[in-house]
């Protein structure tokens, strides 16, 4: 065993943990576990624990359904909500491997990103992401369902007594620390009931295991209060819906901020300016991945401070990408603002990277910041400054995934077609399906 395994077995020892959570994720990033006593914590390290991956969404076809946990021992966290003075219960992250080649397995959402991260590893590149996941607290009703009446009436960074929530704020905020997380920031977001909750950044795939371990814990932890977390993007029309920004920033071998440059007009470098083109040429495909439910193009409309149009700002706050004024070279980074929490972390995390480094790597020219608001721009002037704009709604996201090889292929040829085929049979329900506005809008009309 290495010292980072030897450590989570003495801390099992010490915590009297008696479970161990075995985690992982599916294409659609939904958390997965199998539960084993924690006295196979060292088998699992050895060997591995076995699993049927055949149920698990997009994994694997039938006849090759046998697939191999091995637990990061990094990603060892004690379950603030199942810790009691006889019993705890802990969770670690996995590996998932194909029993059948030994090697790890492609369909891996983790892998992806690995794959992503070792090629900036490559090009001399280590990776820093933090996400700003936002999310609403909801009743819930008699029954224990969620509903969609919010739990107090608060607004941006209002305090107590009208954010009633904010105790189980807390409350999620401790779960977090007790766990690891170092927690920035926190504040009740523009729409009641909406709240949102920073922690520090990190590199990109702990950062990703994180959001997993987030979107879990903030559920878990609500739950306990009787309230639903969603993360669904839009879950109330004509108010703010909820997105998840995510900062990127490159550093060299040697630990300096590969993004700045202080001769820059922009204090960023010419390598942060060619990452940025590149995750701007492909905007279009990252947003299939990066916000890939029919719901998150409800969110991506005008007027609710989410981003419709390709572009970028030093200035404001319409744009797709935001160069944040930093007060230390670094943290000099750029915030790309379209992803929502519905998504696949590892996933999404992989598709951006991957853009940006496709644009290092071509020398991709960086257009000039739009330093106007977009918004208030005609279809005319949007043309004559270049600007496009996301996908309206999945199929269209979908379709320009497919159309676009750098990001397909970075989803890797297990993931890619799976999650091409999931995402436009999810569509295709929608489209044929009929919605409580049209009811209400045609029933009695015609
Ligand atoms: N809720 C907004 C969105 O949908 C973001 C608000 C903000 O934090 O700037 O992206
Ligand atoms: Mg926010
Ligand atoms: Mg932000």
């Amino acid at each position: 065993l290495t010292t980072a395994e030897q450590d989570v077995l003495d801390k099992i020892e010490a915590e009297g943990v008696d479970f161990l959570r075995l985690q992982f994720t599916d294409i659609l990033g939904t958390v997965k576990n199998v539960a084993v006593p924690a006295r196979q914590a060292e088998k699992a390290f050895t060997e591995g624990i076995y699993f049927d991956g055949s149920s698990i969404e997009g994994f694997v076809r039938i006849q090759e359904s046998d697939m191999r946990l091995v637990p990061d021992p990094d990603t060892f966290a004690i379950l603030p909500w199942r810790n009691n003075e006889d019993s705890a219960a802990a969770r670690m992250i996995c590996d998932v491997y194909d029993t059948s080649s030994g090697e790890p397995f492609e369909g891996d959402p983790r892998r992806v990103l690995k794959n992503a991260i070792e090629r900036a590893e490559e090009m001399g590149y280590e990776v820093n992401f933090a996400p700003e996941p936002e999310f609403f607290l909801f009743e819930e009703d008699e029954d224990g369902n969620a509903t969609t009446e919010t739990a107090d009436h608060g607004g941006y960074f209002d305090v107590a007594p009208k954010d009633l929530a904010s105790d189980v704020r807390r409350d999620i905020i401790d779960g977090l620390e007790s766990m690891g997380f170092e927690i920035e920031a926190s504040h009740h977001e523009v729409a009641k009931g909406q709240h949102e909750i920073n922690f520090e950044y990190d590199d990109a795939l702990s950062t990703a295991d994180n959001v997993a371990t987030f979107r879990m814990v903030v559920r878990a932890i609500a739950a306990q209060h009787d309230l639903h977390a969603t993360f669904m993007p839009k879950p109330i029309p004509k108010i703010n819906g909820s997105g998840m920004h995510t900062h990127m920033s490159l550093m060299t071998e040697d630990g300096e901020n590969a993004f700045h440059d202080d001769d820059d007009e922009f204090n960023l470098s010419e390598t942060a300016h060619s990452y940025l083109a590149g995750v701007l040429e492909h905007a279009p495909a990252i947003t299939a991945v990066a916000n890939p439910t029919v719901n998150s193009y409800k969110r991506l409309v005008p007027g609710y401070e989410a981003p419709v149009y390709v572009a970028w700002s030093d200035r404001n706050r319409s744009a797709l990408i935001r160069k944040p004024a930093a007060r230390v070279p670094a943290a000099s980074r750029v915030e790309l603002r379209s992803p929502d929490p519905s998504c696949n972390p590892y996933l999404a995390f992989a598709a951006m990277l991957q853009a940006g480094l496709d644009g290092i790597e071509q020398g991709l020219e960086c257009p000039d910041p739009i330093r106007e608001n977009i918004y208030e721009f005609d279809d005319a002037k949007r043309a004559d400054y270049g600007i496009s704009t996301l996908p309206s709604n999945l199929g269209e996201a979908v379709d320009a995934l497919e159309d676009d090889e750098v990001i397909y292929d970075a989803l890797g040829e297990h993931v890619a077609p799976k999650f091409v085929e999931a995402k436009s049979q999810e569509f295709e329900e929608y489209l044929i399906d009929v919605s409580d506005w049209e009811l209400d809008r045609y029933l009695e009309t015609f």
